[in-house]
């Protein structure tokens, strides 16, 4: 970023920011070392691919805009775009990257667009310009910015600046996130083939067991076992303190717990229990807002009197914080709305373009 003084700034480098950022062309900050955000991919021993956040995609929703309705289809979406981006269903209409969710984020991502392992503390307002700061002491300067980052986290930084209260009043019912542990398991050389019919992902919401998938499965690994579990919100909250050390591995007094979680699964397929080689945690201090603009189940209406509101508030100071608290907590409800605030944002209409491919 030549002499850090730009036209546009974009924080966080997540789907949301990495769609936007794609559109704009503008360079996008984030403070881990890789884009992905909730959609990161990991590999267990080096090797074998998993999924930290999301781990799977439903291709296609509706949407309404200008009074007409519209479905968007993602993969359609990802063929015309990146044709090199291989996606493979799952199951009904439940799809994966070939290289993990990961790759749908860094497909977005034009080179030298991305500065990441910037944390951004602070945004204040010098005449016209935004200067950004970040726990280093470097400064940026935007006239718009752009913040995508989980929404109490947008917050924090803009708390300087003099609208931070008209914006703290609008985003008020979206402030609530649900807190979200996994564990994810490897087991090598254990093959664990599932009949067909069965999904690779299973819904339980007893036992504190909310959600688990089958990774190795998902990256058509059949030779070795690594399953993904991710915890229960009342879970997730009782243990989210000490369920990792200091290097970032699971507590040594969660072991057995999450030990026990995994067994309930092998029993579930009738194996016997043998632990894993190794075991990997992870916590979402923001995994989804619990209250969304849009819900993740339903359309996204553009048309809508709150979402108009909402791009009033963007435009009125130049400052947009957006993501999935606005779209739903879904990955491709952030792309289309990317696309969609994209549009405003250009002056051009790109949803009736990216949006209706058939
Ligand atoms: C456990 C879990 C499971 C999920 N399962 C699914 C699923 O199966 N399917 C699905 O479609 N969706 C799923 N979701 C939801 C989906 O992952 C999110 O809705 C989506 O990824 C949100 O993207 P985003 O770009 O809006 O935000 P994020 O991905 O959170 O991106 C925000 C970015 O901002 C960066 N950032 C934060 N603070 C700062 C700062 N101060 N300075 C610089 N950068 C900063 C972060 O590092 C991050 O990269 C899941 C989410 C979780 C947590």
């Amino acid at each position: 970023m030549d002499s850090k003084r730009v036209e546009t700034i974009i924080i966080g480098a997540g789907i949301t920011g990495s769609v936007i950022s794609y559109y704009l062309n503008s360079p996008i900050l984030d403070k881990a070392k890789m884009a992905g955000g909730r959609c990161s991919t990991g590999r267990m021993s080096s090797k074998y691919l998993y999924d930290k956040g999301a781990t799977m995609y439903k291709n296609s929703f509706h949407y309404t805009i200008n009074n007409k309705s519209n479905k968007f289809n993602l993969n359609n979406y990802l063929n015309n775009k990146f044709p090199n981006l291989k996606t493979k269903q799952i199951y009904d209409n439940m799809f994966v990257p070939e290289n993990g969710m990961i790759s749908l984020v860094s497909s977005f991502i034009k080179e030298n667009n991305l500065i990441s392992n910037i944390k951004i503390i602070k945004i204040i307002k010098e005449n016209d310009y935004f200067l950004i700061m970040d726990d280093l002491n470097n400064s940026y300067y935007a006239e718009k910015c752009i913040i995508t980052c989980p929404l109490p986290q947008s917050l924090e930084i803009i708390q300087d600046l003099p609208f931070y209260k008209e914006w703290e009043g609008f985003t008020q019912k979206y402030i609530d996130y649900k807190k979200t542990l996994v564990a994810t398991g490897l087991w090598e050389n254990l093959s664990f083939n599932l009949d067909q019919n069965q999904k690779i992902s299973e819904l339980n919401h007893k036992d504190n067991l909310e959600y688990f998938t089958i990774e190795s499965q998902k990256f058509d690994d059949y030779q070795n076992l690594i399953l993904s579990i991710q915890f229960s919100k009342e879970f997730s909250e009782k243990n989210f303190e000490n369920w990792m050390d200091e290097n970032k591995n699971l507590n040594k007094d969660k072991t057995e717990i999450v030990e026990n979680f995994f067994s309930s699964i092998f029993s579930k397929y009738n194996l016997n229990y043998i632990s894993p080689s190794q075991i990997r945690a992870h916590r979402w201090k923001y995994s989804n807002p619990i209250v969304s603009m849009f819900d993740k189940d339903n359309e996204i209406n553009f048309d809508s009197v709150t979402y108009h509101d909402y791009i009033e508030l963007c435009k009125k100071y130049n400052l947009y914080l957006t993501g999935d608290w606005v779209f739903g907590q879904r990955a491709p409800k952030c792309v289309l709305g990317a696309i969609q605030l994209s549009s405003i944002f250009l002056g051009k209409d790109l949803l009736s373009v990216e949006g209706s491919l058939p």
